[in-house]
This record gives C-alpha cells, sequence and structure tokens, in this order.
C-alpha cells in the first residue's frame, strides 16, 4: 500500500455521457450494430482519457489518487454486478463478451427481461436493481477495473477507481424471485465483502494507490434498514475491508445527505479518508468543539463536499471556505471536494451560446465546479488571501444575482403571500362527484397517461420549427394534424376519456419552462437519466409567472373536434421543480408556490375554453421526498400545498386528475390523499397490482387508475393478461372509483405496439365491466 495523502482537491466523479453525449451515440451505435464492440471500446476509452486530461487542466493533481475514475458504459450499480459477478440466475448462461453480459442484464435480450430500473436516492438517475437471492455467486471480476487503472497510468495519471460500497449495493438490490420468503439481499453482507476484498486485492496489484467507495446508504432513512443499523453494518464492512492490507487506501463517500450524526464513527474506520457532504449535510459542531471528531480522525483525512454537485450555481466560495477551515483549525486533515459525483450536472456552462450572458455568469456546470475546489484547496492552504480575486469575483457575482431585474417581482410575491387556505381547497369530494356526473363518465372508464408516440416525424417538424425552416404557421398546422389523428384513433379504439397526445412537447418540463418566465433553456446542458438517455433540465433561476396560456390552444383544438371530452395535460409545481435546477436562494416551497400559481391560471384559461377534466402530473412527488426522515413532513406540507394551489380554484364540476408513476407510495399515501384530486392514476402493472390491497386497506375513497399495461417496453399485454389484472383492482377498489389506463405515458413507444395495446386494453375493461 503507498501512503500517499489525498491531495487537497478532488471529485466525487465526473459526468461521462461526453460534453456532446459521445457516449450515447456511441453505445447506441453499437446497439445497432452499426460500429463493432472494439470500436466502442475505443469511443469509451477516448472519452476517458479526455476526462481525465480536462480534470488535470482543470486543477486536479495527476497523482496520488485525485481524479476519481467514474466512468460507465450505463449504470454504476451494473458495474458493480458485473464487477462481483452478480449475474442473477434467471439469465442462465449469457454467451458472449463481458460487455454482452452487461448489456443483457441492462437491456434484457431475446429471452430476459431486463434488470428493474428505479431511481437512485433523490436524484432523477435511475440504476439497474440488482437481483439476490441465497445462491447468487460472488466471484470478483476486477478485469474492467483493473483496465481503467493501466489505462490511466499510461497517460501519467494515478487514477482513483470509483465503486458503490458493499452495504449500499446490498440496500438497493432486491430479492431475485429464488429467495426465500424472509430473505434480504443485505443477508449476504460478508459474501459480498469477500468479493469486494478481491477486486481490492486486484486494485492494488494493479498499482491503485486509492479506491473511492460510495456508501450513500449511511444518509437515508427510505431504505429496509434504520440508519442506526446501517452504519452498523457499515462498520462491520470495513473492519474487514480496511484490516487487509492487501488494498489500495480507501477513500469512503457518503453524497446526498446528512452523516453528521455519524460522522465520528466513520473517522475511527480503518480507512484512510473519508467524505462528507456539507452542502445537503452539516458539520457535527459539539464533535469539533470538544475535539472528539479531531481524535477520531487522526489518521484519516476528511474530505469536506462543499462545492454543490446537484445544482448549478457559483459556490459561495467563502461561506464553503469558512466550512472547510473550521474543519482545518479543528486539527483535521481535510481535503476541499464536491458534495457528490458530478454526474448530476451537464459539463461546461462555456458550451452554452445562446444563454443571457448575465444570467450566464451566475452559473457552474461540472468544469467550473472543479476549477472551484482548486480554487478553494488553494485557499485553504494559503488562507483567503490566496484567492482574494476569486472570492471578490464571487461576491461581486452574488450580490448581481440578488439584484437583477426578474429575480424578486413585487406582484408576483404579493400574489404568492395572498394565497390563502382556502385558495387550495375544494367543496368536499362528495359533492364533486355529484357535480361531475354531467361528464357522463361509465364505471371502469379507461383512458391514457396523455402522451402518445412520439414519431420521427414529430422530431423531424419540431426540430425544423425550432431551426426556422419551417414557420409557426406550418408547425402550428402539422400539431393540428397530429391532434386529429390521434383523437381519431383513440375514438377507434374506443376509449372513454381522450388526449390530444403532447405531440408538442420535447419534454414534459422544458415544454413550461420554455413558456415561463423565470426559466432559462439550455443547449448542451444534458444530465444522465439512465443508461444512454439524458435530459436537459430547465434553469429556474427568478421569480415564475405565465405571460400567455401554454396548453388551452392544444387542448380546445382536440375537444372541438370530438364529443368524448379531452383531458387538459399540465406538470405539477413539484415536478417542474423536480427536474430543472432551481434556484438556491429561497425555499423550495416558496418557488412551488410560485409555479402553481402559474398552472392555476392555465387551469382557469383550460376550463373557459371548454375543458371539464385536467390531468396536472406529479411523477416526482415521491422523488424529491427527503432521505432525512425529519425532513418529509415539512417536505410533504410544502409539496401538497403547492399542489392545491394549483387545482384549487376549479370549480366541482371539473374533474382534476393526476399522475405519479410510481408504485411504491405506501410511505406517501396520505399526502397522496391530501392531493384532493379527484382522480390519480399510478404504476401497478409490473408489481402485479401489489398497490390496491394497500390502497384497499387505507380505505382510498378517490378515484384511481392502477396501470394495467406496462408501457416500458414494446411488449403487447393480451387482453387476458389486462383482464386478470383489472379483476385484482375490482376485488379491492369500488367499481365507480376504478379507472383503466396504461401505467405511464407512451411517448417512448412505437405505434404498433400502442395500438394492439390499447385495443386489448378497451376489450379487458369491456369484460370486466360485464362482470360487475
Ligand atoms: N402526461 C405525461 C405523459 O403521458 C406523464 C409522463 C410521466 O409521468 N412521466 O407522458
Ligand atoms: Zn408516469
Amino acid at each position: 500500500m503507498s501512503a500517499s495523502q489525498l491531495p487537497h482537491a478532488t471529485i466525487l466523479g465526473y459526468p461521462r455521457i461526453g460534453r456532446r453525449r459521445e457516449l450515447k451515440r456511441a453505445v447506441e451505435a453499437y446497439w445497432k450494430g452499426s460500429i463493432s464492440e472494439t470500436e466502442l471500446e475505443t469511443a469509451a476509452k477516448d472519452l476517458r482519457a479526455a476526462t481525465r486530461a480536462r480534470l488535470v487542466e482543470l486543477g486536479l493533481s495527476a497523482s496520488s489518487g485525485a481524479v476519481p475514475e467514474s466512468f460507465s458504459f450505463y449504470d454504476q450499480v451494473l458495474d458493480a454486478t458485473l464487477a462481483l459477478g452478480a449475474i442473477p440466475s434467471r439469465f442462465g448462461q449469457v454467451e458472449g463478451s463481458d460487455l454482452t453480459k452487461y448489456f443483457a442484464l441492462a437491456r434484457g435480450n431475446a429471452d430476459h427481461q431486463p434488470l428493474e430500473m428505479t431511481k437512485w436516492f433523490d436524484t432523477n438517475y435511475h440504476y439497474s436493481v440488482p437481483e439476490i437471492d441465497e445462491r447468487t455467486p460472488f466471484v470478483a471480476n476486477p478485469t474492467a477495473l483493473v483496465s481503467l487503472v493501466a489505462e490511466a497510468r499510461e497517460q501519467g495519471i494515478e487514477t482513483r477507481p470509483v465503486l458503490v460500497g458493499p452495504v449500499t449495493y446490498l440496500l438497493h438490490a432486491k430479492p431475485s424471485d429464488d429467495a426465500a420468503e424472509d430473505f434480504a439481499p443485505i443477508d449476504r453482507l460478508d459474501d459480498v465483502v469477500a468479493a469486494y476484498a478481491e477486486l481490492l486485492s486486484a486494485l492494488t496489484a494493479a498499482g491503485a494507490g486509492w479506491v473511492q467507495l460510495d456508501e450513500p446508504a449511511l444518509v437515508s432513512d427510505s431504505l429496509s434498514v434504520p440508519r442506526k443499523q446501517t452504519i452498523e453494518l457499515v462498520e462491520r464492512a470495513y473492519a474487514k475491508l480496511g484490516g487487509s492490507s492487501d488494498r489500495p487506501q480507501i477513500l469512503l463517500t457518503t453524497p446526498y445527505g446528512d452523516s453528521s450524526q455519524s460522522l465520528a464513527r466513520l473517522g475511527a474506520l480503518p480507512v484512510e479518508a473519508v467524505h462528507a457532504d456539507l452542502v445537503r449535510g452539516s458539520l457535527p459542531e459539539t464533535a469539533i468543539a470538544d475535539g472528539s471528531l479531531a481524535q477520531a480522525f487522526a489518521d484519516t483525512q476528511l474530505l469536506a463536499g462543499v462545492v454543490d454537485g446537484r445544482n448549478i450555481w457559483r459556490t459561495d466560495l467563502r461561506a464553503a471556505l469558512a466550512q472547510a477551515e473550521s474543519l482545518q483549525n479543528a486539527g483535521i486533515a481535510t481535503v476541499i471536494g464536491t458534495s457528490n459525483n458530478l454526474q448530476h450536472v451537464p459539463h461546461d456552462v462555456n458550451d452554452e451560446s445562446k444563454l443571457d450572458a448575465r444570467l450566464k455568469s451566475w452559473l457552474a456546470f461540472a468544469d467550473q465546479k472543479v476549477e472551484q475546489v482548486a480554487t478553494l484547496a488553494r485557499g485553504l492552504e494559503g488562507g483567503a488571501a490566496a484567492i482574494e480575486s476569486e472570492l471578490a469575483e464571487v461576491d461581486r457575482v452574488l450580490a448581481d444575482r440578488q439584484s437583477a431585474p426578474g429575480v424578486r417581482v413585487g406582484a408576483i410575491r404579493g400574489r404568492v403571500a395572498a394565497a390563502s387556505d382556502a385558495d387550495r381547497t375544494r367543496v368536499s369530494e362528495g359533492e364533486r362527484r355529484d357535480a361531475q356526473r354531467g361528464l357522463n363518465i361509465p364505471q371502469l372508464a379507461t383512458t391514457t397517461i396523455g402522451s402518445f408516440p412520439q414519431t420521427a416525424e414529430i422530431r423531424k417538424a419540431r426540430s425544423a420549427f425550432g431551426k426556422g425552416e419551417i414557420d409557426e404557421v406550418a408547425y402550428e398546422g402539422f400539431l393540428r394534424e397530429e391532434i386529429e389523428r390521434v383523437i381519431r384513433l383513440q375514438e377507434e379504439i374506443g376509449l372513454d376519456v381522450l388526449v390530444h397526445g403532447e405531440a408538442e412537447r420535447n419534454d414534459m418540463v422544458q415544454y413550461f419552462a420554455e413558456l415561463l418566465d423565470g426559466f432559462a433553456v439550455t443547449e448542451n446542458g444534458w444530465v444522465q437519466s439512465y443508461g444512454s438517455r439524458a435530459t436537459r433540465p430547465s434553469i429556474l433561476w427568478g421569480d415564475v409567472s405565465r405571460p400567455a396560456p401554454m396548453t388551452v390552444r392544444w387542448s380546445s383544438y382536440a375537444q372541438s373536434i370530438t364529443d368524448r371530452p379531452v383531458k387538459g395535460m399540465l406538470t405539477g409545481p413539484v415536478t417542474i421543480l423536480a427536474w430543472s435546477f432551481v434556484r438556491d436562494d429561497q425555499p423550495l416551497g416558496d418557488t412551488a408556490s410560485q409555479v402553481a400559481l402559474a398552472l392555476r391560471d392555465e387551469i382557469d384559461d383550460l376550463v373557459e375554453a371548454g375543458i371539464g377534466i385536467v390531468q396536472v402530473d406529479e411523477p416526482a412527488l415521491r422523488e424529491l421526498l427527503p432521505l432525512d426522515a425529519d425532513r418529509q413532513s415539512a417536505y410533504l406540507d410544502w409539496s401538497v400545498a403547492a399542489f392545491r394551489l394549483a387545482t384549487g380554484g376549479a370549480a366541482p364540476e371539473v374533474q382534476i386528475h393526476t399522475h405519479l408513476c410510481y408504485s411504491e407510495f405506501g410511505q406517501i399515501i396520505d399526502a397522496v390523499d391530501g392531493l384532493d384530486a379527484d382522480v390519480t392514476s399510478i404504476e401497478a402493472a409490473r408489481s402485479r397490482m401489489d398497490v390496491v390491497v394497500p390502497l384497499g386497506e387505507h380505505g382510498y375513497s378517490r378515484g384511481i387508475g392502477p396501470g394495467v399495461y406496462d408501457i416500458h417496453s414494446p411488449r403487447v399485454p393480451s387482453v387476458e393478461e389486462q383482464t386478470e389484472l383489472i379483476r385484482i383492482a375490482a376485488d379491492n377498489i369500488k367499481g365507480e372509483l376504478l379507472w383503466v389506463n396504461p401505467d405511464c405515458g407512451l411517448k417512448t413507444r412505437g405505434y404498433k405496439e400502442t395500438v394492439a395495446s390499447l385495443t386489448n386494453l378497451v376489450q379487458a375493461a369491456k369484460a370486466v365491466r360485464a362482470s360487475v
């Protein structure tokens, strides 16, 4: 083991998709068969080399593990699954190279469904869920990791491989279908740790001086074990891992939340460095004051995650330096770093040519964050005086952000302040149900979640309009034809409540961000969402208002050409916040209220234009739920209040729907009830209606549409299959409350399977209707 210290500046990880999404293009070309595996490997290798060189150029040291090795072809949890050899037995023997196996698990193949994907902590990133049982083999396969170390060395860089740690890995796995009822993946901790020990030993042999093990499970109250048990599991695992002499030095990280309660215990582990997220989390003030933190960290470096890796604002360098100095002054060997892996922010502000220059000066993407880390490290070494000009520059920027036009608009603030509980409250559910009888909605009404397939023609027309190749009249004409097509199709299929299809939307948040004041959108600000998919979160920088109606012309046109009810379709305030980069200078709840008022006006205009049903999607409601149990009720209060402020102005005869994507909402069922929506659609097909039993037990008395058609794959569910799911739902939920719909929107599907599946869905609903 080489005993060099971690240099004064590092980051937990860097975006891996490439500045121009090079990885996406290479991986998708490989999937299509247009490039070979060797060509894909070469593209990936080039990208990794460019990343390392860039990080050194931005100020990280080339030596002693300051540069993290956070590349992934698809997902870091899947990387760990492969490195542990933990291929679920249902996949049998997958023939071919490691990469063939990797993508078979990620995407499925002819014979196998892929691993399930789910959200990573409270981010919008999705990981591939490991499937573990009593017999899952754990056979270390260090090939990929080891080759990264050699590759970096050729470039003259002593890199630091990054791996999801053993406890976090197992706490994010699910039991495989073969597992016994009472089995939990974490039961295999000792076996997994043994495989990690082999990986570490191989890394040492390859010459790695440092390795990073991410254990964000330590900051979460949303996992299957309570937090005080997680720290014990970590202690058990790292006593083993750290106890071995055949290993690189270990950096243990705790991104996404507050580890202050366990920080002293982590410092006492046999590892060489521990990270704390000081943006989401805090410093343990008493342990600093009484010297116990310094004692725990006597032989351990503390990586102070003071630069926000979840957001795109320039760091308040003075405040960040003060935090790091308070640790250093307490006698703790302190390193400057980011709060988390920068995979959640785009590459480089300087790739934006269209952003307003003033706004741009307030921003920091990944590259700028790395520079800030390097600057702060110089400040920590040489004192504030060493970085005085950088500090002064940030002071100027922060003051400019405070006072710039649009950041604080009196009229908007006045309206938010004046909003009362009455504005958030509709008449009782019963009265509304009576008032809505005029909509003539049958029992087991069939509908969809909003979007229809986004075809190549739609994308082409949108891009031509964006580039000015076709004018607004032509584009509008195209969209109207598209709407008419989708309406006729739904009529033919026999759906009861129709949608306009959302062809005008590039993205369910960006579309609104482009039309609201207070938002900006980027050209190249891509952030990986899962696998080869990336999104461009909008930037919510100022007070939000709605200069003009946003969806009325599409919805009212759709309604004008059919006798069946058309649902208006809006994205809710929480989801708009969750999928944007949001200003950090005021509570999220205040920002949410502003968005809510803009949506409230939109609902008024929709109703005015003859729309009787409006859906306000909140798929991110569960995602933003704080990891920290102490913060959850405050979050649910403001998020529910924002939804109610958006919808509370709707007259009793207007039916408000919402859509939540998730099936696991046991934890927030009261909040869902609190939304006071008339109808809620949720995902349920993949779990075979697991949610309907708890809903029945809860006495849930509102309309509910548990999805009966899994839209995540092109598979067409048969009439029988959907009938069975509807029957399960009907056994638990009263017919007048039950809706029949797919799990989610259809935008990623093709028309062929969509039409077949929806036709079956309508048949299935009819079959069950006839028998209840
Ligand atoms: N209305 C949106 C759609 O159908 C909802 C998408 C979502 O829940 N993510 O696409
Ligand atoms: Zn959904």
